[in-house]
């Protein structure tokens, strides 16, 4: 490979867009970042020199708002739109106007072979290709108006990416296996916090479970990964609009340990109000936590400075469904906790429960029906708050299949429905 320039480099050391992500069907970069344009590829960097986007410029490439995005985990994404970006497209089922392809095992409802195409593949040579080159500028002193940023972008070779990864899942304690949807709202750019391992139920059909009992963090464990995030995270910190109170079911934690990590953090990280949005706090939690959490929970999130989500895990409302996929859980509970968070949500302004239900085209028709039935006739009475995401089951051979199911099933809906993908941090 020939490390010396072939063609100038557009070096942007500080850019910046709108102050949070804002959702449009074209590439719009929010936040501060610092941005290298070569003759047929854009590479973004967030404020610590790490590589975070790389985006084709050429006309062979897929579609100008297709781009790969390297995750805190260091994770290579690739973002495609699909073969239709109007609103009956990606938009319609993910409610995002891309669809993530994950480079690791997941639930995709659509697996998109992006690897096979060399215009795609080419982005990762033309990024060694890049660094090659910048090694050189650096040595020759060219690029002196950029010079700060070139060493951060050194400093930050693939090796200490990787290494910076795993550093991230020491100081939590865990990897993160799966973000709550509702973290598409800041595209999964969430600064975690373990509040409690392991969960309450253990289900079968589960494959993102830790074999560990729920068990809370102390709150001097907790201090202590806040302490250790803000130093990780480092200058990009101020990009950050979110918070997850990890891990599986930070609703059981309780108000109190919730209360305590969410101020904390908000104070170490810096979180505010921006674009008139309160910073985002994501949790999940279980139908137990749901049911056991009392009216003062509800009370004390709403007081926080976050807008707060959080995440149930319904699964279905079919007995042998719940039976057969391990959930010990019973219907009853699963209604009475689905109308809890249609309750909550018209109740508290800060507050927006969703909730998850499985896919899978090897399911009981009684699952699909209950299903339906469920959301067709639930009083609704904050049309604008909650959602349901389904969740095509991971062994599932047909899911592209379910799509029209899908589509049914949220044409009847009285909540919006979305797909939900098993994404890693
Ligand atoms: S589905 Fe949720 S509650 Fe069940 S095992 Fe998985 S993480 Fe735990």
């Amino acid at each position: 490979m020939n490390f010396l320039p072939q063609q100038p480099l557009m070096i942007s050391v500080e850019k910046s867009g709108p102050d949070r992500l804002l959702k449009q069907s074209f590439p719009l970069r929010s936040g501060r970042y610092s941005q290298i344009k070569t003759r047929n590829f854009e590479f973004c960097f967030n404020l610590n020199g790490e590589i975070k986007f790389i985006r084709g410029l050429t006309p062979d490439w897929p579609h100008p708002a297709e781009q790969f995005k390297r995750t805190s985990g260091n994770d290579w994404v690739y973002y495609t739109v699909g073969d239709k970006s109007g609103s009956d497209g990606i938009v319609s089922w993910m409610g995002e106007y891309y669809l993530p392809c994950l480079p690791y095992d997941s639930n995709p409802v659509w697996k998109i072979n992006y690897a096979s195409n060399p215009v795609v593949m080419n982005a990762m040579g033309e990024w060694s290709q890049l660094f090659g080159n910048l090694y050189m500028a650096n040595e020759k002193g060219l690029y002196p108006h950029a010079k700060g940023l070139i060493e951060k972008i050194l400093a930050n070779d693939d090796q200490t990416l990787h290494q910076r990864a795993k550093k991230l899942n020491k100081i939590i304690g865990t990897r993160i296996s799966v973000l709550p949807p509702d973290t598409r709202h800041v595209d999964y750019d969430i600064i975690p916090v373990t509040l409690a391992d392991g969960c309450l139920y253990q289900c079968k059909f589960c494959c993102i479970k830790s074999d560990q009992k729920f068990q809370k963090r102390s709150e001097e464990n907790i201090l202590k990964q806040i302490a250790d995030l803000k130093d990780h995270f480092n200058a990009d910190i101020v990009n950050y609009h979110g918070l997850f109170l990890g891990n599986h079911d930070g609703l059981a934690a309780g108000q109190d340990l919730i209360c305590f990590a969410a101020k904390k953090a908000y104070d170490a990280f810096g979180f505010r109000i921006r674009a008139a949005r309160k910073p985002f706090l994501y949790l999940f939690g279980s139908i137990s936590s749901l049911l056991n959490s009392g009216q003062t929970v509800f009370d004390q999130l709403n007081q926080l400075p976050f807008y707060t989500y959080i995440n149930i895990g319904f699964e279905s409302v079919d007995e042998k469904t719940l039976s057969d996929i391990g959930k010990p859980v019973k219907p009853e509970q699963v209604k009475q906790a689905f109308t809890k968070m249609i309750q909550i949500n018209a109740a508290f302004d800060n507050i927006e429960i969703t909730g998850n239900f499985i896919a899978g085209d090897h399911l009981s028709s009684d699952h699909d029906t209950s299903l339906a039935d469920l959301l067709k006739n639930i009083n609704t009475e904050k049309k604008s708050k909650g959602a349901v995401y389904l969740s095509p089951l991971k062994d599932s051979p047909k899911k592209r299949e379910l799509l029209p199911r899908f589509y049914q099933l949220k044409k009847e809906s009285q909540l919006p429905v979305f797909i939900y993908l098993i994404q890693r941090l």
